[in-house]
């Protein structure tokens, strides 16, 4: 299943069978407006019997995109408000997202900064760019963390990614790198011992946010890129998005958590839907989407049970948006859900 080459075309995607004739004119309407790219793994996964599935409605183009609403926005969380310097988003004062690269091995149809990724130029920041963020990362002892994101990091050559790497080891105050990335899922075979050296080449304590989103990603070969890293001794933790006619259902997305937990990846985010524009059919309410988080809540392991968080649109960063388990009750006490969504009052009555 690894090997041979993306299919970055509509033309591409109709010679692989995995879009139809009657589909075609409005395929190439929606790839002249948005990147398109199937890697080889993610082609394998697509059921093309199956005219709902959920790995091909994540990747392959629908005239559903065509339609923008209102209150979509070409920057949905509000990047451009905190951006100092070309590729560094700076939102929060312990941490910055470092998006040295705007190209993705595939692309998701409800991205939420699909208006900057893409296929254009080389890619990168160009030298000089590169050059000021770093700048900016040194010239700011706050900043604790750096987030490789953007972009996916891990599709740079293990050369690119070494380079970078050695630019971050020489400032002390960044003692965490963190990388948000597809590729163990979408292109397993190149989590190398090459490229997991690369990034030890920072010499910082090193966490891997992969992006996954139902349960038929985690493959045996996915498994076992991420074991590699893990074994490697870099910490892994999962990021979804919660999506209509994907993962909008307690038992698949259940699932999808104790895919990650087998793997050794600690769920951590599960995002509502950005506004990005073209994205609406992916949208679910929140209040639906509270329903589902509960009952994983009353289902699973601790162990499964990731955030769900909505990015606030602006750049006013992320908000829990988990039900309320606890409420101020009568005569300075709390009400506390269980579970099973029964209420009891803390501290107990004796
Ligand atoms: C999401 C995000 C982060 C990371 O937030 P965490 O809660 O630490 O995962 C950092 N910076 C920006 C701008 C973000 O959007
Ligand atoms: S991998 Fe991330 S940045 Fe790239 S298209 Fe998907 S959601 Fe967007």
């Amino acid at each position: 299943m690894s090997g041979g080459r993306s299919l970055k075309t509509p033309a591409d995607l109709a010679e692989a069978g995995l879009i139809g004739d009657a589909a075609l004119a409005e395929v190439r309407q929606v790839a002249a407006r948005y990147a398109v790219a199937v890697t080889p793994a993610i082609a394998a996964l697509i059921d093309r019997a199956d005219p709902d599935d959920p790995i091909a409605r994540q990747f392959l183009p629908s005239a559903a995109e065509l339609v923008t609403l209102a209150e979509e926005r070409d920057d949905p969380i509000g990047d451009h408000a905190h951006t100092p310097v070309k590729g560094i988003v700076h939102r929060y004062p312990d941490r910055v997202l470092f998006k040295a690269v705007h190209v993705c091995p595939v692309y998701c149809r409800f991205c939420f900064r699909r208006e900057m990724v893409g296929p254009d130029g080389d890619g990168t920041l160009a030298p000089a760019e590169m050059d000021a963020a770093f700048a900016y990362i040194a010239a700011h002892p706050q900043i604790w963390e750096v987030i490789l994101t953007g972009g996916d990091p891990l599709i740079l050559s293990s050369r690119r990614l070494a380079e970078i790497m050695r630019r971050l080891a020489v400032i002390e105050h960044v003692k965490i790198v963190r990388f948000h990335t597809r590729v163990p899922v979408a292109s397993p075979e190149s989590i190398d011992a090459e490229l997991i050296a690369a990034l030890k080449e920072s010499g910082k304590t090193l966490w891997v946010a992969l992006h996954a989103n139902h349960p038929r990603e985690l493959t045996p070969q996915a498994r076992a890129a991420c074991a590699r890293l893990v074994d490697a001794g870099i910490a892994m933790i999962s990021q979804s998005v919660l999506l209509k006619g994907v993962n909008d259902d307690p038992a698949v997305l259940g699932e999808l958590m104790r895919a990650f937990v087998e793997t050794r990846i600690k769920p951590y985010y599960l995002h509502h839907p950005d506004l990005a524009p073209g994205t609406s059919h992916f949208r679910l309410d929140i209040g639906e989407g509270q329903r589902i988080v509960a009952a994983l809540r009353g289902r699973l392991s601790g162990l499964c049970q990731p955030a769900y968080v909505l990015d606030i649109p602006g750049g006013h960063g992320k908000a829990p948006l988990g039900p309320d388990a606890v409420r101020p009750a009568a005569d300075g006490c709390w009400s506390v859900s269980d579970f099973r969504g029964n209420a009891h009052v803390w501290p107990p009555v004796a």
